[in-house]
């Protein structure tokens, strides 16, 4: 507290009544917003579980071993997911472009196994998810409806045929890359070496709506973002992104992509990943990483270059994003592309140093406080916690019944879409 001074003590009064006024609001701001929450299924886009269980220190890949009745290492276990009243949520099925042995199907079909042994183990937390009158019906039940969404298009390997076999093991959306350049696709993080979207990577979206898996475009450039949207049959999600106009971050969703939601109806579910939801972290890491690379060539003593890192870190501190910050994307989205075209996306378990206030799986509610706060109606929460994207799912299942009716699988390949073979006369 600080000194007071001579009239301190009428101060000191009024810090008191505006504490109390200030406490009971929040109180009545939460009580809303978990009555909102006992209504709708919060359907969250974006949880990496399923990675932290085959990454575990103690024992990788064991799903009986990462207990969730307990307090598990992560930001994810019952009892938090409980508190936080998630009533959906899309589990994801993450392989990294990166890496490459004997191909991606390997590593790919091993985070189905985890996920799908995750969801049997637990029949009375969780049910698996296909549909969203699945949702519907375990949010009922009081289950958490578990649906999976794969992370990056490299994974079906330029095979239409490996898409359809991820979309039998139950997957739901495909982000169409992950941060690596696909032979049909940018990645926002890498080269754009098409512009967009090839030839076959239109098949790959066509495909997609003809099955009914959510195109997701979180992690693709701009380019793809707008390609995707002219071939798009059915609504598309960002499943973890935010706003660019924001916190300028190649992972963020610009204006111009923004406004073009209502025309498709897709969502852009909101992330919390501190870097994308604060210019200062985003800023920060930058010269954080430049600071790094300087380090790793300048300095070949490890010891000594951990010591300059440190001394670095203690000169420059990691700024902490915010609650308040999440909530102002949320306000953006909702600006710029409407109230049906907001929702989730909380990376929880895909990334550190979480903003305060949003440290785990159990802080959802406080979040939709903070947007009863601003003034947000109980129609909105409602849509923006679960409403559109069953919307979204429900359009894109009456899409694929159409377009199912329309065509047959594709048997296209990239060879015949993307390097057709020109016959000289
Ligand atoms: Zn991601």
């Amino acid at each position: 507290m600080r000194p007071v001074h001579h009239c301190g003590v009428l101060l000191l009064v009024l810090a008191v009544t505006t504490g109390a006024s200030a406490a009971a609001q929040s109180d009545s701001a939460l009580e809303r917003a978990r009555k909102v929450l006992r209504s709708v299924p919060l359907i969250d886009g974006h949880n990496d579980l399923a990675w932290e269980i085959r990454n575990s220190k103690t024992a990788p890949r064991d799903v009986a071993a990462y207990d969730l009745r307990g307090r598990a290492p992560g930001h994810t276990d019952f009892e938090r997911l409980k508190a936080g009243q998630v009533g959906a949520q899309f589990w994801s099925i993450y392989v990294p472009g990166e890496v490459k042995d004997s191909g991606y199907a390997k590593m790919q079909l091993e985070q189905f196994d985890i996920a799908r042994r995750t969801i049997a183990r637990y029949p009375d937390q969780l049910a698996l998810a296909l549909t969203a009158a699945d949702i519907e019906r375990e949010f009922k039940r009081g289950r958490i409806a578990s649906l999976l969404g794969m992370e990056g298009g490299h994974v079906i390997e330029n095979s239409l045929g490996a898409l359809r076999s991820y979309y039998d093991l139950g997957a739901r959306y495909l982000t169409l890359t992950h941060n690596v350049t696909l032979d049909w696709a940018d990645a926002a993080a890498d080269s754009a070496r098409h512009g967009g979207l090839t030839e076959f990577g239109r098949e790959v979206v066509r495909e997609m709506n003809r099955m009914g898996m959510l195109v997701d475009l979180s992690h693709v450039s701009p380019g793809v973002m707008s390609d995707a949207l002219d071939a798009a049959e059915a609504p598309v999600i960002f499943s973890h992104s935010s706003a660019r106009a924001l916190t300028d971050h190649w992972r963020n969703v610009p204006d111009s992509i923004l406004k073009r939601l209502p025309e498709n109806g897709g969502v852009v579910m909101v992330t919390f990943v501190s870097a994308f939801v604060s210019q200062e972290v985003d800023d920060w890491e930058k010269i954080a990483n430049e600071e790094s690379k300087k380090l790793e060539t300048q300095v070949s003593d490890t010891v000594e270059r951990r010591r300059l890192a440190d001394d670095w870190l203690a000169a420059h501190p990691r700024p902490k994003a915010t609650l308040a910050q999440v909530a102002d994307h949320i306000d953006h989205v909702r600006k710029v592309a409407g109230a049906d075209h907001v929702a989730i996306g909380s990376d929880f378990d895909g990334f550190e140093y979480p903003p305060v206030g949003l440290e785990d799986v159990s802080t959802f509610p406080q979040l939709f406080a903070e947007l009863v706060r601003r003034g947000w109606s109980d129609e909105d929460l409602k849509k923006l916690a679960g409403r559109n994207l069953l919307r979204v799912l429900r359009t894109a299942e009456s899409t694929a019944t159409r377009l199912q009716r329309e065509r047959q699988p594709s048997t296209r390949t990239i060879d015949q879409l993307d390097r057709p073979v020109v016959s000289v006369p």
